[in-house]
């Protein structure tokens, strides 16, 4: 029977755990066929296993540009041309900004900016090449709800996010005419590992504190509001999603 992602061509960074790993599951139920970049490979190759055919693991690190150039050649020699492409890989590294932990900044600056950055930069001339030639073209930036919302601690990621959702709008103006969809999404707090690779011991311990009074959202309904907009009609550009627990 015809799936809804049947035929596209799908990249997505950080696919090892959470939002990533859920979104490539449910690509390739979908009908994509999908690779899935990570640096843990023991852990794409056991998810790209269970996904079967449709599913390509590569051992990316997106803070290096070659590797995100070799990773571009060999999912279209692979898939073919790639119509689809989730930004994902993150971290989140919270700590008291008096602090000045300057590695930290420069961690979450080098993979949730300059890494989002290389990885459009890699695919987008294959996304172009879709759309000129009136094939569906889907970038997806995972951001966060922290590109809006400020709390203590947290002002570096969001510099990174808020800037990446700034990205997305200049992206979409710059290439909407060609056809480019660009879906920023905007997640809420979602049970992954995001949170317990925080360095700082007191502030990883307190927002796990924080998270387990709360009712968050699984990785999966992250990973099905991306796969229901990259569904729609090549008219429909869903460019928002901002998605929040309900309570
Ligand atoms: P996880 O920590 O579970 O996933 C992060 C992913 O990024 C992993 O697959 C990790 O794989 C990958 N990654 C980290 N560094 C690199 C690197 N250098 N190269 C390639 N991949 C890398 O957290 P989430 O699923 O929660 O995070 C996914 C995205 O969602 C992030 O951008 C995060 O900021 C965003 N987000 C999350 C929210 C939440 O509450 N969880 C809320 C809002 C946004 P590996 O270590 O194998 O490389």
């Amino acid at each position: 029977s015809l799936k809804p992602l049947d035929g596209r061509v799908a990249v997505v960074t950080g696919a090892s755990s959470g939002i990533g790993a859920a979104t490539a599951v449910r690509l390739a139920a979908d009908g994509a066929r999908v690779a899935l970049l990570a640096r843990r490979t023991d852990r794409i190759e056991a998810l790209a296993a269970t996904i079967g055919d449709a599913a390509l693991a590569l051992t990316v690190d997106v803070t290096d540009p070659g590797e995100l150039d070799a990773a571009a050649r060999t999912v279209t020699s692979t898939f073919g041309p790639v119509d689809l492409v989730v930004a994902n890989a993150g971290v989140m590294l919270i700590a008291p900004f008096a602090e000045g932990r300057r590695d930290e900044w420069q961690q979450m600056l080098s993979l949730n900016v300059m890494g989002v950055l290389d990885t459009v930069r890699a695919f987008l001339p294959g996304l172009l090449e879709n759309a000129a030639a009136g094939r569906t073209a889907d970038l997806v930036i995972v951001s966060s709800l922290g590109a809006r919302q400020f709390s203590p601690g947290f002002g570096v990621y969001s510099v990174t996010k808020a800037g990446v959702s700034a990205l997305a709008a200049s992206l979409r103006a710059e290439f909407a005419g060609q056809g480019l969809r660009v879906t920023n999404v905007e997640p809420g707090v979602t049970d992954s590992e995001l949170g317990s690779k925080i360095l700082h011991d007191e502030w990883r311990e307190m927002l796990a504190a924080r998270k387990a009074g709360m009712n968050p959202l699984a990785a999966e309904d992250i990973a099905d509001a991306i796969a229901d907009a990259v569904a729609r009609g090549r008219n429909v550009h869903i460019r928002e999603l901002i998605v929040h627990p309900t309570s």
